[in-house]
């Protein structure tokens, strides 16, 4: 019996070949000539590529009419983007059809949330063995204490594995480096410090599945649409053509991009799920201590945090700031952000938390106390 969405999916899977051969065959028309260089028969192989393209859109119409008995009405692209949808609507179907599944954790509240509803879609699929969780760690005096243990732990809970990337230097390396801070046009700190440094996991992952047809690789983040407006346009499944090759096609699922954050502190409650305890102190974001995008009365409270916590991470990002010459925000230094901090300590004396506060905060008393009833329960 013909299966529609697989037979769909190998639609999508000879789309992005197609288009990736179209890329690469128009870029070699565009290099600059040089010996050994044939430029007709660049042209050649670029007419010969889109004549492909053009046939597997063909193909695209030809597979949704029989799955749909119906002809599909727009681009081969808008058809992608329906089954992708179907999909992403079905999160058990979904991680069935993976090879593999990749959960890209950062600890925070969000991604334990995206965590365990992956961890209840694989095992309704009966394929929990196809889910890894994998770390970005951005190194010390960057990252709160505690983060890649949190995120190790989180993976645990459900016997997961567990892997762990992290550049040289890391985040305070990288812009020692370079001599300047990232900032929200030009995130290189996202850049190199998770997706170059993710890239290798892939192949890793395709080389051990050792499948002879192109591996289907699920790439899961916990990111919410009401984050912000850039992550409200993101898809909820839509295709990583950087990621993707000839080996694999890999879509990126941003599997609670629906919910709000008060959904998020009501499923940490209701499943008992531990989070970071830098929550408790009034931050909202787990991330580096100082964000880049970071408002400036959360990098003060910030920083306030790390007084009480006896951290040196104020006095490193100063010192950076010193040494480089260039300020952490274009609008903000980090020297002045510390003297904010310390003057409101001055005031109003040091800060002061007890855990559970983030839950009691966001849903009141008793759901706390069921919270730190079922984390027990869960440990
Ligand atoms: S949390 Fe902020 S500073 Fe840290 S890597 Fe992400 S964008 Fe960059």
């Amino acid at each position: 019996m013909s299966d529609p969405v697989q037979t769909l999916l190998d639609q999508l899977r000879l789309g992005i070949q197609t288009s990736g051969a179209v890329r690469t065959a128009r870029n070699a028309t565009r290099r600059k000539p040089e010996a050994g260089h044939d430029l007709r028969a660049g042209h050649a192989r670029l007419r010969s590529a889109r004549n492909r393209a053009r046939a597997q859109q063909a193909a695209w119409r030809s597979a949704w009419r029989t799955c749909r008995g119906a002809a599909f009405r727009g681009s081969a692209r808008s058809a992608a983007d329906a089954v992708l949808a179907e999909l992403a609507a079905d999160p058990v179907e979904l991680v069935r059809r993976a090879d593999a599944v990749i959960y890209h954790s950062s600890a925070g509240k969000d991604s334990v949330v995206g965590l365990h509803r992956a961890v209840q879609a694989a095992k309704r699929a009966g394929c929990l063995h196809k889910l890894v969780v994998v770390h970005a760690d951005l190194g010390p005096d960057t990252e709160w204490p505690g983060v890649r243990e949190l995120a190790q732990r989180q993976a645990e809970r459900y016997g997961l594995s567990f892997l762990v990337v992290a550049a040289d230097g890391g985040f305070v390396g990288m812009v020692e480096k370079r001599r300047m801070f990232p900032d929200a046009k030009r995130r290189l700190c996202t850049s190199s410090l998770k997706r170059d440094e993710l890239a290798p996991i892939y192949t890793r992952i395709t080389a051990a599945l050792g499948l002879d047809e192109q591996a289907l690789i699920v790439s899961v983040y916990g990111v919410r649409g009401g984050e912000s407006a850039a992550r409200a346009k993101k898809a909820p499944l839509s295709i990583d053509s950087r990621a993707s090759s000839g080996k694999r096609l890999v879509l990126t699922w941003n599997i609670i991009h629906h919910l709000s954050a008060a959904d998020v502190w009501s499923e940490i409650s209701e499943h008992g799920l531990e989070y970071h305890p830098i929550y408790d102190t009034g931050l909202d974001r787990l991330s580096c201590a100082y964000c880049i995008l970071a408002p400036d009365a959360a990098l003060v409270l910030a920083t306030r945090v790390c007084f009480a916590l006896g951290l040196p991470i104020p006095g490193v990002y100063v010192d950076l700031e010193r040494r480089i010459g260039h300020t952490f925000k274009p609008s903000q230094t980090l020297a002045g952000v510390v003297a904010a901090a310390r003057m409101l300590d001055a005031l109003d004396g040091p800060l002061v938390w007890s855990r559970g506060d983030a839950v009691r905060r966001h849903l009141g008393e008793d759901a706390c106390r069921r919270w730190e009833q079922r984390l027990a329960c869960a440990a």
